[in-house]
Parts: C-alpha cells; structure tokens; sequence
C-alpha cells in the first residue's frame, strides 16, 4: 500500500503543472534567502537627451546572482515576488541603494543625472508608500527632482482616488512619475489626461522594427505628438542600432534608453561612463600650456 501511494506521489509530481508549482516553491525559497542573505545588486543604464546627446539619467535594474544558479533575470522572479509579498524587503532595498547611488552620481557629475526606480503594484498600492518615499528622500539626501518613480499602465488602470492622490502628492514633493512600456499595456488614453504623470516611456516592441515597419513608425510618431501637447516628457526605450538612433533622433527630441549606447552596468562602470560622456576626451581641443 505504501508502495503505491508512493507511485502515485511520483506520478503527480511529474506531471507539468505540478512541477511548476515546486519550482516555484523553489524559487520562493531561494529567494526568501536572497533577501537574507543580499544576494541582490543594482545595475544602471544611461538615458540620453537625443537633441543634446547628454546622458540626463539612469535607470535602476534589479540583478540576482544566485551562488548555484548564477543570473536570475528579474523577470524570473518580480512577478512571483509580487504574488508572495516577497516584493516588499525587495523594494524597500531597491529604494535605498538607488537613492543612496544617485547622491554618489551626482557628486562628481556636472549636469544632473536623475535615478529611474522601478515601482511595483503591490509596492504603490500599499498604504505607506508615500512615506516611504520621503523617508528614502531625507535618509539618502537626494533631491526630490532627482528621483523618477517607473510605474506600469496596469498599476493606474485600476487606478482609485487613493492612487490618483498618492501621484499628486508625489508630484508636490517633487517626485517625477514615468509611466512605463507605454502602449502595451490596456490603460484608457483619458488616463493621460487625469493623471499627473511627466513622462512616457515608449515601449520597446514598437522600436525593435521602426525602421522598416510604418506602422510602427506611425505609432511612435503619434504618441511623441500627443505627448508633446500634453505637456509630457517622451522617452523611447529599446534602441538596440545605430539605424534606429539615426532614425528616431532625426525624428523627436525626445529622451532614448537601450543597448545601443550602453547595458545596463555595475555602479562603478556607470559612474565612470557619467564622467566620460560628460568630460569627453577630446585630442583636438587645445591643451593649455
Ligand atoms: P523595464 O522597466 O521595462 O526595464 C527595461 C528592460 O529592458 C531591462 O531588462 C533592460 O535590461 C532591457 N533593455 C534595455 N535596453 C534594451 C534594448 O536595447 N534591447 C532589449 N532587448 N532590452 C533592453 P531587465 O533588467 O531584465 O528588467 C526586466 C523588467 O524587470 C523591467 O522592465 C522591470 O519591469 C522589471 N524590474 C527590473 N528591476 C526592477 C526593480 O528593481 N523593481 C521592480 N519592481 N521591477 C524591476
Ligand atoms: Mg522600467
Ligand atoms: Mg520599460
Ligand atoms: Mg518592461
């Protein structure tokens, strides 16, 4: 009889469903001990003002080094986060590192670099997070215009009073809000009208074919037109050529993030590439004698 249920135990677990249900009870495990153990880094990718080809920003990307497993892609595991609660102690770090690096950025930099954090749901829902925000802010010292909270459509579709608040009440402190992979998502265009929101990020998927597809091309170019009448701030994500940079930047004066100019990358890589775009080597400039 033991035998049996033995069997049985083995045949459920190999079915498929199942045995995604025990990696993701793995997952959660090892991430609990990630948590405690800081197994967590930060990464920073540049963002260049197109017309005047400075680096005006970065971007904070989450990176899990697993001792046994190496690299866990975030989007391996911030949703299962999300559906834990484990997203919590996650962005409360995420929060402090990035304010606490933007101050460290900016020290020895000449024109202002502000820091984009990614902001979870769960993250902004929560009751606190405006407080969280200013505590972050005043702990680190970071200039409250020197912060710009990435939010997703779907994080304002089912957007109540309290979210609508919380976005004012942001905006007052001087917190940017960016709304991020714009277009994919399912959100009301009347959202852009009610929301205090300063900056779409054009999602990638419509960059990826621009160049050749009109279609796309028809999209990004409507979307930075509508922005620029709102009053928005546009930023073009996903610039992997330099056909497409030439493209685009001939286009829009807009802001451009992707692989093209740089990877997501250490705090000391992105700190001296901040130094070098903005002192840039120049063999014909005259040296004084
Ligand atoms: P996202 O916020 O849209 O971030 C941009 C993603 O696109 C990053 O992937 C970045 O490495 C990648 N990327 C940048 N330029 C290019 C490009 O030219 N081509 C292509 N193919 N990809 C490019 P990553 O780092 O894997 O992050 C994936 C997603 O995970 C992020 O999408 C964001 O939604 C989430 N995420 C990352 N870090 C955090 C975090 O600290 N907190 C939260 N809540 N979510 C995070
Ligand atoms: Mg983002
Ligand atoms: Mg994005
Ligand atoms: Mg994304």
């Amino acid at each position: 009889k033991a035998k049996r249920q033995g069997r049985n135990t083995y045949q459920w677990y190999t079915d498929e469903l199942n045995r995604k249900v025990a990696e993701r009870v793995n997952l959660r495990h090892a991430l609990q001990y990630a948590i405690e153990q800081s197994q967590f880094e930060l990464h920073y990718q540049p963002q260049i003002h197109g017309p005047s080809s400075r680096v005006t920003g970065v971007e904070a990307l989450i990176r899990w080094y697993h001792p046994e497993r190496g690299n866990i892609p975030p989007g391996q595991f911030i949703s299962l986060a999300e559906d834990t609660g484990q997203i919590m102690p996650i962005s409360e770090w995420v929060l402090e590192r990035a304010c606490l690096d933007a101050v460290k950025l900016n020290a020895n930099a000449t024109t202002p670099v502000t820091m984009a954090v990614n902001i979870s749901p769960m993250q902004f829902q929560r009751p606190g997070f405006l407080a969280s925000i200013q505590q972050v802010l005043e702990k680190s010292g970071l200039a409250p215009e020197l912060l710009e909270l990435e939010l997703t459509e779907g994080v304002l579709m089912d957007s109540t009073e309290h979210a609508i608040q919380t976005l004012k009440d942001l905006g007052s402190l001087g917190v940017h809000i960016a709304l991020d992979d714009f277009g994919t998502g399912f959100s009301s265009l009347s959202y852009l009208k009610r929301l205090p929101i300063n900056k779409l990020k054009i999602d990638r998927s419509f960059i990826r074919d621009v160049v050749n597809d009109s279609r796309d091309a028809a999209i990004v170019d409507g979307v930075v037109t509508m922005a620029a009448k709102l009053g928005l701030e546009v930023l073009i994500e996903g610039v992997e050529t330099a056909e497409q940079y030439a493209y685009l930047n001939a286009r829009h004066s807009t802001h451009f993030q992707g692989f093209y100019f740089a990877r997501p990358m250490p705090l000391s890589a992105i700190s001296t590439y901040l130094q070098e775009s903005q002192h840039p080597h120049n063999d014909s400039e005259p040296h004084p004698t």
